[in-house]
């Protein structure tokens, strides 16, 4: 690991304020992508400003029409908090779904959302790879790529985003408020991530001194018919093969509105509109919903070892739809 400074600011003003004076220096939160990459020599910092110490940032607010997490509250506090489970599953279970207990833990929402690629090529520095050195070329894509992105990928990068929390967001059009030396804005989740093109190393809009405040979920869209469904390799402390986040507002058997985004399987959180659109106005069957997944899975590009994600992410979308629907 390279020589690093360090600061402890006690404020977001602060922060802020750090970061401005500081080339090539990090936010530090639970730290779990952060460290590990620095250990890897994936990442270099300058300077880690913690932020950990700022009270701000612990803000948790259920207020009628409106979720609001501060950027340092725990995965662990969300997953397990009573009114989260009870009328909004789908956050719970995205959150009970990731990480280990020990992790869920240490990690905030505000960093969690923006972990990085679990490609083994990122992480190990003897490859190539265009997302940790641009035009340096990608590993995967002749590689093992039997976890890697079938939705959003270039010819450049074919990582997946691996976060369920962020899938979860994506179905219920959560938004974050960010500050950086230049002010505070909101960015919607919809634009906070992008897709590679040709320039994978750049994964979000968020520039390399702004830092995520808090999140905003309209609760509103948070329908308690909903769950969030992730298919893996083993029953925990795995990464998803597929997911699903599904929120439906049923008038009876009949679909009023629906939210579905898939994770484990796109280079970004990914919203099924086309799925969703599908499903308005209908009874909601094994049938229509199976339907729904196609719809989701319709641009897929798939590798010679990731082939089977397709047929599995259909049925990964169908399976939450009826759970969803058995709880409206
Ligand atoms: Fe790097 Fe992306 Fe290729 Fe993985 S898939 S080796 S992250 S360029």
């Amino acid at each position: 690991m390279q020589r690093f400074s360090y600061a402890a600011p006690k404020s977001v003003k602060e922060a802020v304020s750090a970061i401005a004076v500081s080339d090539r220096a990090k936010f530090l939160a639970g730290g779990p992508t952060l460290v590990d990459l620095m250990k890897n020599g994936v990442e270099a910092p300058s300077r880690l400003i913690d932020v950990t110490g700022i009270s701000e940032l612990n803000e948790f607010v259920i207020d009628g029409d409106e979720l609001r997490f501060g950027a340092l509250v725990r995965m662990s506090t969300v997953a397990d908090h009573p009114d989260i489970k009870k009328r909004h599953p789908v956050l719970s279970e995205a959150l009970w779904r990731g990480a280990s207990q020990q992790l869920r833990n240490m990690a905030t929402l505000g960093g969690n959302v923006l972990q990085r690629t679990r490609c083994a090529y990122f992480r190990d520095v003897q490859y190539p790879c265009n997302k940790r050195e641009p035009a340096t070329g990608c590993s995967a894509v002749g590689g093992v790529n039997r976890g890697h992105a079938i939705l959003g990928t270039s010819d450049d990068c074919i990582a997946v985003y691996p976060g369920d929390w962020a899938t979860a967001l994506s179905a219920l059009d959560a938004s974050f408020d960010t500050v950086s030396p230049r002010g505070a804005r909101t960015i919607s989740i919809r634009d906070l991530h992008v897709e590679p093109g040709r320039t994978p190393h750049i994964e979000t809009t968020l520039a390399p001194d702004e830092m995520i405040v808090r999140t905003r979920i309209p609760a509103r869209n948070a329908y308690r018919a909903s769950t969030y469904q992730k298919i893996r390799d083993r029953a925990s402390y795995a990464f998803a093969l597929t997911s699903a986040a599904v929120a439906l507002d049923m008038d009876g058997d009949h679909v009023r509105d629906a939210r579905i985004a898939i994770g484990g399987v796109a280079t970004k959180p990914w919203r099924a509109r086309d799925a969703e659109r599908s499903l308005i106005g209908f009874r909601l069957d094994a049938q229509i919903a199976h339907r729904a997944g196609e719809l989701a899975y319709a641009g897929a590009r798939t590798t010679t070892q990731n082939a089977f994600r397709v047929p599995l992410g259909i049925a990964t979308v169908e399976k939450a739809l009826m759970i969803a629907r058995a709880r409206a």
